[in-house]
């Protein structure tokens, strides 16, 4: 049956990748962006009658009498900046869309009585002492640096999901998403996979944070939008945190070390700085998501780089 789903972060990677699969499934979404990140190229393909775009900033304190948001079924709430390079440029937005737009989507989805996806991060764990992190696992967070702007705004979105949930009875599911790629990702996005893939494929030095020994688990964009496709669906994860991600876990070294094997790249390995306050461990532990949603990812490392690498290859 048709629904009427509003996206927020419409023109961003995920954002627009969904677009796409909700809309050829012969939904009627409606995506809301104020392109802060986000690219019109994203959704330049899309050509049809049951697609409707607002520019528009979700903190917007009117948004819930929108015209245009007159009847809502599911709401995927995915408007904030996600690479540091982004957040931190933009720290006081990135705070006030994961809080007063987080609100605004969730008194949305109270009026309407719609379902909402929020999606949280991995980022929520900060750097994590406990490996693999599971949704009861509270996290190790600096609120003083240069990630705080977005983990804590991530969490504080949390709490509001909580409060709405527990006070109003929204229908509202969170997911922890940890680092998801693909293709994508603009080439300037600032994540380590199209930095990685973009230097290897141009000859450029493939620039390594620290000495590469980090950890992060990397999960292929069809999976982790299949993650939140089932936690919509499913209604036993209402009122519930649940980890979207792959638990292949390998270091920012090793990473480098395979991308550029697989682009033949004749690109040198350089070190820099580790930036402050940068993670040193990142693995879900996915135990809740098979249990809950039947979800597991299926794309494994290798095969999604190398789709990766073909794509990025199209676009140089
Ligand atoms: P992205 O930066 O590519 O897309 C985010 C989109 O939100 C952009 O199009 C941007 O313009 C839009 N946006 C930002 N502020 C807005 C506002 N105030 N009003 C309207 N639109 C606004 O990021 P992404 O990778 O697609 O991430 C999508 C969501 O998933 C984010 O909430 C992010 O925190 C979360 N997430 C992503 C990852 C990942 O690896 N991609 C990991 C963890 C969490
Ligand atoms: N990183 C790197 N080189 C880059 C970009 C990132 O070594 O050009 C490192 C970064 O310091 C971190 C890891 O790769 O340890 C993942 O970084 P990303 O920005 O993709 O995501 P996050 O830190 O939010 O997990």
């Amino acid at each position: 049956m048709s629904k009427r789903i509003v996206v927020t972060g419409a023109a961003g990677f995920l954002g627009s990748h969904l677009v796409k699969e909700l809309i050829s499934e012969g939904n009627r979404v409606i995506g809301i962006d104020n392109f802060l990140t986000g690219k019109a190229g994203n959704l330049a393909q899309i050509n049809n009658k049951h697609f409707i775009f607002l520019n528009l900033d979700v903190c917007s304190g009117d948004l819930q009498d929108h015209p245009l948001l007159n009847a809502v079924d599911e709401i995927y709430h995915l408007a904030s900046p996600a690479s540091p390079k982004s957040y931190q440029a933009n720290p006081i937005k990135t705070v006030m869309v994961n809080t007063l737009g987080t609100e605004n989507m969730l008194k949305l989805a109270k009026k309407h009585d719609a379902k909402v996806v929020y999606t949280s991060t991995s980022e929520v764990y900060g750097d994590p002492k406990e490996t693999p992190q599971t949704e009861t696992y509270r996290g190790n967070v600096n609120t003083w640096g240069p990630r705080a702007c977005y983990d804590e705004s991530k969490r504080l979105g949390e709490v509001l999901c909580y409060l709405y949930n527990t006070l109003y009875g929204v229908k509202v599911k969170v997911a922890r998403i940890f680092n998801t790629y693909s293709a994508g990702l603009a080439n300037d996005d600032g994540r380590v996979i199209s930095n990685f893939v973009t230097e290897a494929l141009t000859g450029k030095d493939i620039t390594v944070h620290g000495d590469g020994t980090q950890t992060r688990s990397f999960c292929y964009v069809s999976d982790t939008i299949r993650g939140l496709r089932q936690l919509m669906e499913t209604d036993e994860a209402t009122g519930q945190i649940i980890n979207i991600g792959s638990p292949d876990e390998i270091t920012i070294l090793d990473l480098a070390k395979k991308i550029k094997s697989l682009t033949n790249s004749r690109s040198k390995i350089a070190f820099q700085p580790l930036p402050l306050d940068d993670p040193l461990t990142r693995r879900p532990d996915i135990t809740k998501a098979g249990v809950i949603l039947n979800w597991s990812p299926t794309v494994s490392l290798e095969k999604g780089l190398k789709a990766t690498i073909q794509a990025y290859q199209n676009k140089l």
